[in-house]
Parts: C-alpha cells; sequence; structure tokens
C-alpha cells in the first residue's frame, strides 16, 4: 500500500531513529520516509512539526471510528489494569461478550469465533478450518486481491505483492475477477469461469475465498447477483465460500459487512481492521454452527498466545457499541451518497480520472492516461518497483494540500473515518481538486 510519503524532506531526531532501528513495510528500505505523527483528532492527525492532515483513508482503511473515540480508548484502560492478559484457556467477560456480539451482528447463523490479531492471521485460520472441516487442500481466490502477508494469506493472495512468496504455499488457484472497468472478461463471465474451474478441478477445492468487495485491489464491486451466485457454485462443487470481510466490514459500506449488501452469509468471515476501530490489534474468523460442531470432536490444531487477548477484545466489543450508540453504519450508508456524488464532480471536472466505483463510504478512483481506451498509468507490476507513478503523485500533491489519501496501483482509495462530515469531504475534494491536474 503506497502512502503519500515519498518527499525528502529533513528527519527529526525521532524519524532518525526510526529509520535507523525499525523496517518499513513493504518498502525498499532506503526510501524509507518515517513521518512522526504526534496527535490526532476527528478525522485528523497531526506530524511533529504541527501539519495538520485530513484522513481520508482511514489511515490503512482501518480507522473506521476516528481518531477520539473515548468510549473505546476508556475501555482498553479499563481492562488493562483490571487484567492485561490470561491464557486462551482462560476467558474474560470481554471476549465471551465479543464472540456473542459477533454472532449477533454478522450474517445469518455464524455464530463461533476463532480470535487471532490480525488481518492476515483471520485468515489464515478460515484457509486451515476450511482445510480441516472439508478434507480439502485447495483454495481458489482472486486475481485482484489481498489476503495478508503470512504464508498462506500471501499465497492465496492474487496481486503482484505474492510474487516475491511465490511459488508459496501448495493447492493455492487463481481465479479472474469482476471487473468490469478494467478486465475483457464480462463480471459475470468471470463467474462462470470459477465454475469451470471447480469442475474441472473435480472434488479437490476446499473454498472460494473473495473480498465481497475487492479493497486495496481498487474497490471492486460487482453485479448484485454475483456473490449469491457464487456461494451456489461453491456449493455445487462441494467447496465453502469464504468472505474475507478484513477491509470491506464494520460500517464502511453503509452495511456490517460487504457481504450484507448481497444478503448473502457466507460458511466463514475474517475480519480484522475496523473490528477494534484500530484500537487495537484483533482479527477474528467466524464460522457457521456446522462448521463449529465438527471440531466438538476432532482437534482444532490452530492457536496463538494471543488468541482472544483481553485488552484487544475490549476494544472490539466497545468498537461495537460505539457503532451501535451511534449509528455508523446507517450514517456511512447516508453520507456516502454525498461523497459519492463529490467525487462524481471531480470525475466530471477531471479527464485523468477513468472510473468511480464504491458502496457507502468505501470508494476508489481509477485514474487513467488516455480515457477512451482505458490505459492505466502503471503495470500492476509497478507495486514492486522503486518507481513512484503519477498515482503515488497524485497522492503526495494531496496530502501537499493536507488530505492524506492511500493510493494502489491505479486507483485512489477513499475509506474515511465513518464520522466525517459533509463538510470534511468537501475540504478533502478540494484537495484531491488540485492533485489530480497532475495526472490530466
Ligand atoms: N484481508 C484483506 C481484505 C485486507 O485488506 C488485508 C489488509 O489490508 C488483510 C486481509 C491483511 O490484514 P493485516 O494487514 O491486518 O494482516
Amino acid at each position: 500500500m503506497e502512502t503519500p510519503m515519498s518527499d525528502r524532506r529533513a528527519l527529526n531526531d525521532i524519524e532518525q531513529l526510526d529509520k535507523r532501528h525499525v523496517f518499513g513495510t513493504w518498502a525498499y528500505q532506503s526510501q524509507v520516509q518515517p513521518r512522526q505523527i504526534t496527535e490526532s483528532d476527528g478525522v485528523r492527525f497531526t506530524d511533529a512539526s504541527g501539519h495538520e492532515f485530513l484522513d481520508f483513508s482511514g489511515q490503512l482503511m482501518c480507522s473506521n471510528l476516528g481518531h477520539s473515540a473515548s468510549g473505546v480508548a476508556d475501555a482498553i484502560a479499563e481492562q488493562a489494569a483490571e487484567g492485561a492478559y490470561f491464557a486462551p484457556g482462560f476467558t474474560t467477560e470481554v471476549r465471551a461478550k465479543l464472540g456473542a456480539k459477533l454472532a449477533e451482528v454478522t450474517p445469518g447463523d455464524l455464530s463461533k469465533t476463532f480470535f487471532s490479531t490480525s488481518g492476515t492471521e483471520a485468515v489464515e485460520a478460515a484457509i486451515k478450518i476450511a482445510k480441516f472441516y472439508t478434507g480439502k487442500d485447495k483454495i481458489v481466490s482472486r486475481y485482484r486481491s489481498y489476503h495478508g502477508a503470512t504464508a498462506g494469506s500471501i499465497s492465496v493472495t492474487g496481486d503482484p505483492r505474492r510474487l516475491a512468496a511465490e511459488p508459496g504455499v501448495p493447492g493455492a488457484i487463481k481465479a479472474p475477477d469482476p471487473y468490469a472497468y478494467g478486465s475483457t472478461l464480462d463480471p459475470m463471465q468471470s463467474l462462470d469461469y470459477i465454475d469451470e474451474m471447480l469442475m474441472l478441478e473435480g472434488d479437490t477445492v476446499a473454498a472460494v475465498l473473495v473480498e465481497p468487495i475487492v479493497g486495496s485491489n481498487g474497490i471492486l464491486v460487482p453485479p448484485d447477483e454475483y456473490l449469491p451466485r457464487l456461494k451456489e457454485i461453491a456449493h455445487e462443487h462441494g467447496a465453502l465460500l469464504i468472505c474475507d470481510e478484513v477491509m470491506a466490514g464494520f460500517g464502511r459500506t453503509g452495511e456490517w459487512f460487504g457481504c450484507d449488501v448481497f444478503d448473502v452469509t457466507p460458511d466463514i468471515m475474517t475480519m480484522a481492521k475496523g473490528l477494534t476501530g484500530a484500537y487495537q490489534p484483533l482479527g477474528a474468523t467466524i464460522v457457521t454452527p456446522e462448521i463449529a460442531d465438527y471440531f466438538e470432536d476432532t482437534m482444532l490444531t490452530h492457536g496463538h498466545t494471543y488468541a482472544g487477548h483481553p485488552v484487544a477484545c475490549a476494544a472490539g466489543l466497545a468498537a461495537i457499541e460505539t457503532y451501535q450508540e451511534e449509528g455508523l453504519i446507517e450514517r456511512a450508508g447516508a453520507i456516502g451518497d454525498y461523497l459519492e456524488a463529490r467525487i462524481d464532480d471531480l470525475a466530471e471536472a477531471h479527464p485523468s480520472v477513468g472510473d468511480t466505483r464504491g458502496v457507502g463510504l468505501f470508494r476508489g478512483i481509477e485514474l487513467t492516461r488516455d480515457a477512451e481506451r482505458r490505459v492505466p498509468f502503471g503495470d500492476r507490476e509497478d507495486k514492486l518497483s522503486k518507481d513512484s507513478n503519477v498515482v503515488d503523485e497524485v497522492a503526495d500533491a494531496a496530502f501537499a494540500e493536507g488530505t492524506y489519501v492511500a493510493n494502489m496501483i491505479n486507483t485512489l482509495i477513499v475509506a474515511p473515518p465513518l464520522t466525517i462530515t459533509e463538510d470534511e469531504i468537501d475540504e478533502a475534494i478540494t484537495a484531491l481538486d488540485v492533485a489530480l491536474d497532475i495526472s490530466d
């Protein structure tokens, strides 16, 4: 994930210390330019030299509650004082209640959760559970996807970040995506492809794993009938459906989860990021009662020291209560319409905006060097390149204008805290309006 920080400014003492002793992620270390953040409030954060930025991407599409969720901060402090950590064999009130809460807010009969500490671990658990439950070894996922950086999750990831880890874990097979703007396949044709693929693989596929609305690979929203039909196809071939809700989950779409937009209940669902509003690292993998029952007399050979960490669970429980009490999920849907209209204004004003898409407060602005022929500014492999491309430069320019927006390959990813106001959206759109002159 590119973050607009590639400028060569002089680093202060803390930033230099950090650069010397801490690895930057997904980066050539010579290019890492850490920026010290000293304050945050609402949708804004401030660096050590006093520059304030509007957070138009919720950091890495995870700060769904913004930067002043005092209920979550208080719950963390209370739990840390009461009992910071107990081994997973013990339970706490917050862990039990969070498990029950997730059964309440997730769709259908999903009811029992395995806790971990990140999105990638949530996906690893989903893959293992699917393989144990079905007794099969293969996972079908899609090319334009990201599922995490650890061995299993990066193997099922389709985007170029997987290349350095290949050949990866055996049994990871990739399918094309529902990407109406940029693929030669129509979205529903891409589904036929998966159907045929599962048929040709015989009865050997444990699960089909998808982001219901693709996140970092460009906010790809499938047609309404896509996800329900995908579930049918998976089941027809004896495979489970796993929905990776790590980025789309917790209100971003105006629904609790991306799969709620399509009224689909998967067999297994993964969560992280917005689960705690990013106040604590926490991952969760929830399954149906049938899958849960299977492990009554078959050992669940999986676990982590910090599975169900009390402080993280306290944060998760308080975050979900905040979404509920402040009506943030519905709010994201309503203010998402305003965001969409303002992004449409940008598209009208800037020829380099090729496509805009999304749901609620989860939107992508895809840039193109030739709107008619839909030519991207860079290759997908540019993600691995040392050179910045025009889309990076647009994000850098927005940052210089005081708005932080993440970008990936050809797409600016707009995913602000669900608390954002119309005035704040206007402010960010003004910054993007200036920045997009670079790509026009
Ligand atoms: N799954 C999806 C859909 C994601 O977007 C991400 C991260 O961006 C992950 C999994 C991995 O999550 P984490 O970075 O917490 O390991």
